[in-house]
């Protein structure tokens, strides 16, 4: 009870700009889930509400993982996948989600597509089974990638419902992590009455990363960038209340005859997307858009993401390019900078 009143206190002592009533607490836990490690911390001013907030989102991301992993038997995509062309109920809540992910799916013309995932699957991504799919059969594929024939309805008795014909198959891969970040962050604004949080590090694996408010000390987080052709980061990434997304070939892929094959499908060709790039990063508010747009950049290339960039100017960018070049778009001049040591040019976008 003192330790309810104490957190409220404290509460209200935030919302009335008052510092220093407690000193700031630190809570972490590191899960696996999602096919990648996650360490979420947390920061506020009560121990125990901190706890509370990391037991709640553990238990979100196992959920989470259990109804979207297209590899889980009887999960929501495996229903959906396996429906034959009938219509599948979700939840209101995920209802949003497949609008949202559709329209990332047309805003990038199609170089993000739910629909990618029997391509993913002849080429073995989805259990490690890797193999080289021949052209012809490349062909075939191709005809059944296309998110505009996934329907979404409120047919079965009002109720929200998904449903794709019959041999194609939906994976929600791309961006799945970046639509569970943004719930995190809203999750967090939307309880802190009953737990504080005055700031947060979210990193949900290699993909996406949600950066609540700045460091208790006020300073920006500091996250480094992996570097695409070795194990170390080729620089650091500064970000205050921010979500960040990246996407590469050295993050899923199998060698043969000395040519990479990264797990980032092409729709248009069924393969794994050649553009030239090893990696890209994408700032913006939403988990979501990072999380999308970074696979989508990834397939469209350093040109045409650029090109992308200028249309929309909603998100900032790092290209990675197979040559180690690097490009930069102007938002991220001073936040982004390269590991000592690193004598690479950073080229900027105007
Ligand atoms: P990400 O790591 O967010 O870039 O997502 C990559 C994952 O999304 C892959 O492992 C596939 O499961 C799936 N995927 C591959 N290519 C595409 C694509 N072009 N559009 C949508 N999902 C894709
Ligand atoms: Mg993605």
């Amino acid at each position: 009870m003192k330790k309810r009143l104490l957190a409220g206190l404290c509460a209200l002592a935030m919302t009335l700009g008052l510092t220093g009533c407690m000193r700031t607490q630190e809570h972490s836990t590191t899960i696996f889930a999602m096919d990648t490690v996650m360490t979420l911390s947390v920061y506020g001013p009560d121990q125990d509400a901190l706890k509370n907030v990391l037991s709640t989102f553990t238990e979100l991301i196992y959920q989470f993982q259990n109804g979207l992993s297209a590899t889980r038997e009887g999960s929501l995509i495996d229903k959906i996948n396996t429906a034959r062309g009938h219509f599948t109920l979700i939840g209101t809540q995920d209802a949003e989600m497949w609008e949202d992910a559709l329209a990332l799916c047309e805003r990038t013309g199609g170089a993000l597509d739910i629909t990618a995932y029997p391509a993913v699957k002849a080429w073995g991504f989805h259990n490690d089974e890797y193999r080289v799919v021949p052209e012809e059969e490349r062909g075939e594929l191709v005809k059944k990638i296309d998110y505009t024939q996934v329907k979404l309805s409120e047919e079965l008795n009002g109720k929200p419902a998904v449903t794709v014909p019959e041999g194609m198959e939906v994976d929600l891969g791309a961006v799945a992590k970046g639509y569970l970040g943004d719930r995190l962050r809203e999750n967090i604004a939307h309880n802190q009455e009953h737990w504080p949080v005055t700031s947060a590090l979210l990193d949900l694996g290699q993909s996406t990363i949600v950066a609540v408010g700045a460091r208790p000390d006020g300073s920006p987080w500091r996250i480094g960038i992996q570097d695409p052709a070795g194990q170390d980061y080729l620089g650091v990434l500064e970000l205050t209340d921010q979500s960040m997304g990246s996407s590469g070939n050295y993050q899923r892929y199998f060698e043969e005859d000395g040519v990479r094959y990264g797990h980032i499908i092409d729709p248009h060709t069924a393969a794994p997307a050649d553009s030239g790039l090893a990696g890209v990063t994408v700032v913006a508010d939403s988990a979501l858009l990072c999380d999308g747009l970074s696979t989508a950049l990834f397939v469209m290339g350093l040109e045409e993401g650029a090109a992308y960039w200028e249309e929309y100017r909603d998100f900032e960018a790092i290209f990675i390019e197979e040559n180690g070049n690097i490009t930069i778009t102007p938002g991220l001049k001073e936040d982004f900078s390269l590991q000592p040591g690193e004598d690479r040019e950073v080229r900027v976008l105007e």
